[in-house]
């Protein structure tokens, strides 16, 4: 006979709200409802395992799921454990919204999805009428004589309990899809959300379209029989079903029994990427808590790529949610991974997981175990660090500037290309050569002669061309008061010349370029260097690309705040003349005699403009002037040579 009743709930209200929140996310039903058969088949094996139940031998524990799109039902089958009727009462009708209670109290503030959380609230099998105009239980316990039962409700408040026809041990749901969600939830859907969070399920998972089975399967029975009506043998093929999930996910084994090949097909199941990952760590303790996981550093240095769904977390091989910034320090999200935390207190707010204590040694952990592993390779195999260097420095800079701990662990091994292509530390640029700043290009072609200069002077020149190197080297100057970073341009070495020498030869210049502000030093840098030089002190530099970050902010109105720009942050850049250089010599001697003025002066300009031109600060006006002053200098000495 059937009971009828009403699921107690002491606010009425309370379904509709939590339906209003699951809403945000409707795909993890199907999450859930196969968690709930995973949970009831381990809850079974369990009591196998200690000889409280038995089983026999060809029964193996499966979990289905049934997609029927001609009657719009999904069902969700296990052999699991089972529920008597009193269990169907009380974790189904009452529990379950003891737990909805809890949810909203937590949640009723918070605007967070919640997707992730939802199955630890015991709210999981509401998930179901989510999508569904009526929900059906059948099941039957393990205990022997139970009778099955049966559970149906449409609208998750009212129920009706029977007598069920289930024979075997376990579970089934069926969920009768609403008009909305029927289109939705087609077979495609369900199989790609089954492959986002059941892929690493620990029971075998099979997934059947049933009217596109049956429909092969009589196409398969005719083809026989047409062949067999001919007198042929008929090879046709055969379906045996196999399951969708992967049971033992590469994280589970001991890492002393993995081998590489094993974490390279591994990365390609999971990522899809073709590219084979630098190296990895596999995570795998017990104490002081549960984590499992492997940890790959990819190959690629395209920040634009996307972040999504790099550091997948489970939950006992059940997919939680990509990249939980709670968890995880978002630095990390530049490797790619999974890992497995059966403690993650998830059924706490995410605001509140920030200050958990698991979680705060959870992420220190890892940070440990991934500085180690950098260390270790630089420490064993410099060569081979060097070769992933440009790969992984965005990773390891961008660490170091977003977490202390992470920055002491591999500062030491932060390394630095130069333009030759070696590889040095910090310790080695500096110290190691007596050195107090380290010298760096941003484009080693255009600053070849200051690069040449720099390097006679003893200085490995490295280059620094990442968007985040400025915030970097900042960063490093302000962690390490002993480092100073100078582009090749900020420094010109020689000895100065006598102050007399500076005053004529700036006279000459200021003269020749019209530009009575134009700052003018003259410095011994060597015959063979270059005659002339621009140079911009490190601080103007800074300087200069901080005014450029305001120019885009300017409005151009009258109380625009950035309209003095040129005031805040003036140009600063001088002109370096080489003593030692003959040119240079020869236009301070035909100063002093002076009988061609105009002459001069356009020499004097195109030295200027060359200086500008080597340092790529000459704008277009000048390389025009520059290039058409030149053809008349080489049409010139062509001549002579004729
Ligand atoms: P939770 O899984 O977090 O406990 P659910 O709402 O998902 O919350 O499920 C409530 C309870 O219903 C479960 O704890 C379990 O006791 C029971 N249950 C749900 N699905 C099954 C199933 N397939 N087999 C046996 N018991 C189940
Ligand atoms: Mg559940």
């Amino acid at each position: 006979m059937a009971k009828k009743g009403t699921i107690s709930v002491t606010t009425e209200n309370i379904f509709p709200i939590i339906r209003k929140w699951l809403y945000s996310d409707q795909d993890i039903f199907i999450r859930e409802l196969v968690s709930n058969g995973s949970d009831a088949i381990a809850k079974f094996k369990r009591l196998v395992d200690i000889g409280e139940a038995e089983k026999s031998d060809d029964d193996s524990y499966q979990l289905h799921v049934n997609y029927d799109s001609e009657n719009g039902t999904i069902e969700f089958i296990d052999n699991g454990i089972g529920m008597t009727e009193e269990e169907v009462d009380k974790y189904i009708n009452q529990i379950a919204f003891s737990g909805a209670m809890d949810f909203v109290e937590k949640y009723k503030e918070e605007s967070t999805d919640a997707s992730g959380i939802i199955g630890h609230f015991g709210l999981g099998f509401y998930s179901a009428f989510m999508v569904a105009d009526k929900v059906r239980i059948d099941t039957k316990s393990f205990q022997k004589d139970a009778p099955a039962v049966s559970w149906v409700s449409e609208d998750g408040m009212d129920y009706e309990i029977a007598e069920s026809d289930r024979t075997e041990r376990g579970t089934t749901i069926t969920l009768t899809l609403s008009e909305e969600t029927k289109g939705i939830f087609d077979g495609g859907k369900i199989r790609g959300i089954l492959n986002k969070y059941c892929s690493f399920m620990p029971f075998d998972l099979y997934y059947s379209d049933v009217v596109a089975d049956r429909k092969r399967e009589a196409d398969e029975a005719k083809k026989k029989k047409e062949a067999e009506d001919k007198g042929e043998e008929y090879k046709g093929y055969e379906n045996t079903p196999s399951p969708i999930n992967n049971t033992e996910p590469l994280w589970k084994k001991a890492p002393k029994d993995c081998t590489d090949e094993e974490y390279k097909e591994f990365y390609r199941e999971v990522f899809h990427d073709f590219k084979e990952p630098l190296f990895w760590i596999h995570l795998n303790m017990d104490f002081p808590f549960h984590l499992q996981g492997i940890l790959y550093f990819p190959k690629t240095n395209n920040v634009y790529e996307t972040l999504e769904g790099r550091i997948k977390i489970y939950n006992h091989q059940v997919f939680v949610a990509d990249n939980i910034e709670e968890v995880i320090p978002e630095f990390l999200f530049l490797l790619r991974g999974c890992l497995d935390c059966t403690d993650l207190p998830l059924n706490v707010s995410r605001s509140a997981l920030q200050q958990d204590e698991y979680v705060k040694k959870l992420s220190s952990h890892i940070i440990t175990k991934v500085s180690a592993k950098l260390n270790d390779v630089f420490k064993n195999d410099r060569k081979a660090f060097e070769g992933y260097w440009s790969d992984i420095s965005i990773f390891v800079k961008y660490g170091m500037m977003k977490d202390e701990k992470f920055y002491e662990k591999v500062k030491d091994i932060c390394l630095f290309k130069s333009v030759d292509g070696e590889f040095f530390t910090i310790e080695e640029l500096t110290k190691a050569k007596e050195k107090d700043t380290i010298r760096y290009t941003k484009a080693p072609d255009q600053q070849a002669a200051y690069i040449s200069m720099a390097k006679e002077k003893g200085f490995d020149v490295v280059v620094l061309n990442e968007e985040l190197d400025n915030n970097f080297i900042s960063f490093l100057e302000y962690k390490q008061h002993d480092v100073k970073f100078k582009r090749v341009d900020a420094e010109l070495e020689g000895e100065a010349a006598s102050e007399d020498e500076v005053k004529a030869l700036s006279e000459l210049f200021k003269t020749a370029t019209g530009d009575d502000k134009l700052e003018v030093s003259a410095v011994a840098l060597g015959a063979d260097q270059l005659p002339a030089f621009i140079r911009e002190t490190e601080e103007a530099r800074r300087m200069a690309e901080m005014r450029k970050q305001f120019e885009s902010m300017r409005t151009g109105k009258e109380d625009d705040p950035y309209k003095d720009l040129d005031s805040m942050f003036p140009i600063k850049k001088d002109l370096v003349l080489n003593t030692d250089h003959p040119l240079v010599l020869r236009l301070r001697g035909m100063a002093s005699v002076a009988d061609d003025k105009e002459k001069l002066d356009a020499l004097c300009v195109h030295l200027y403009d060359q200086a500008r031109l080597a340092h790529g600060s000459l704008d277009s006006e000048g390389l025009k002037r520059f290039l058409k002053y030149n053809s008349e200098l080489l049409t010139k000495v062509a001549e002579k040579l004729s």
